[in-house]
């Protein structure tokens, strides 16, 4: 059985923009294929820890997990739910391919200029975390990583450490897919970006210090309707879709489509013309306060003991897959 493997950061709280563009895609595509996939929904703590954790990681870690449960995630006997860290493979893998990786190629990583930019000294975990990735990826023989467009270079990266290694030591890894199938297997025809309530030229960030301009999940879900009712629009006066002259509506019609799970274009057509924009922010604002309200009573009734059982039964699938390769990968080095 193939494999399908996707995992997000828990350093704090997840925007709508986090939930609309990476949990509820991956929490789709997952549904749709964990009958004839594996599915590996892992938790990169390991990764997490290269910048600032906003709050306390434990519980960051735990409510992560809950955002994919509470998003709508099926869990069945080939959905499997780990914790990185609790997998030492991963950090093992990433020491042996960072002997067979260059500094000239990581040196190249968007990535790594744009997070390491302006510091007087970056961690060599910027450096490095794109060699873990690769790691997190072919010690599972994932073919298919969902991920935003920012961090396909890090997938053409695993494709070559893996190709590298191969020619190298033998057959021992199989290669992901190359990005334009990784984008088709998804299923989308362009990645999601959700913009800035305030500022909709960039785009929705939890880093962002203006609190109108993003929705955090765990929002009251009236302050959150505030939010959309307050959101910058434009003087046209007349709904039309056009990311490049009226962003902030088309962000609103965007929100309206994704979270309704309607296509875009027949929302399009119910608003198109419509000259009244506090009709569509409201109507908005409701859509947005229902699936808060719906997605924070789910996120209260999952207890932390059954994030927990679920990581317990994942790990030691995952030691068994990752041990396994690790030891393929060992053997073929010379270390075993
Ligand atoms: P980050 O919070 O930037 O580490 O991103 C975590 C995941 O959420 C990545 O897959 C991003 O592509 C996705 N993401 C972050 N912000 C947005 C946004 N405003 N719209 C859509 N997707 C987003």
């Amino acid at each position: 059985m193939k494999t399908i493997l996707t995992g997000i950061r828990a350093n704090s709280v997840l925007t709508l923009g986090n939930y609309l563009g990476a949990l509820l895609p991956m929490v789709r595509l997952s549904n749709k294929h964990s009958k004839d996939f594996n599915v590996n929904i892992f938790v990169p703590d390991l990764h997490s820890i290269i910048s600032e954790i906003d709050g306390d990681l434990q519980k960051n870690i735990i409510r992560t997990l809950k955002n994919y449960l509470a998003a709508g995630l099926v869990v069945n006997e080939n959905v499997h739910i780990y914790r990185q860290s609790f997998v030492p493979a991963h950090s093992e893998l990433c020491w042996i391919l960072n002997c067979v990786a260059s500094m000239g190629e990581m040196g190249r990583m968007t990535q790594y200029k744009e997070k390491s930019e302006g510091k007087a000294s970056a961690n060599v975990g910027i450096f490095d975390y794109p060699v873990l990735m690769a790691a997190d990826i072919l010690l599972y023989s994932a073919e298919y990583v969902p991920l935003g467009e920012d961090q396909f270079q890090h997938i053409e990266l695993t494709r070559n450490l893996a190709e590298r290694f191969n020619n190298k030591f033998g057959e021992v890894f199989t290669v992901p897919v190359e990005t334009a199938k990784q984008v088709e297997f998804m299923g989308v025809e362009k990645p999601i970006r959700v913009r800035d309530l305030v500022n909709p030229e960039k785009k929705m960030s939890k880093s962002t210090a203006s609190e109108n301009s993003k929705i955090m999940l765990d929002d009251a879900p009236e302050k959150a309707a505030k939010k959309i009712m307050s959101a910058t629009t434009d003087s046209f006066g007349e709904v039309k879709f056009d990311f490049d002259t009226r962003p902030g509506i088309s962000n609103l019609l965007f929100i309206k489509s994704l979270l309704t799970d309607t296509p875009l274009s027949e929302v399009v057509a119910e608003w198109e013309g419509e000259t009244r924009y506090g009709e569509l922010k409201k109507s908005v604002a409701d859509d947005v306060s229902n699936a808060l309200s719906s997605f924070q009573a789910k996120m209260a009734e999952i207890s932390d003991e059954d994030v927990l059982e679920l990581f317990k039964k994942g790990e030691i699938y995952a030691n068994d897959v990752a041990g396994q390769k690790l030891l393929d990968v060992q053997k073929a080095v010379g270390l075993r």
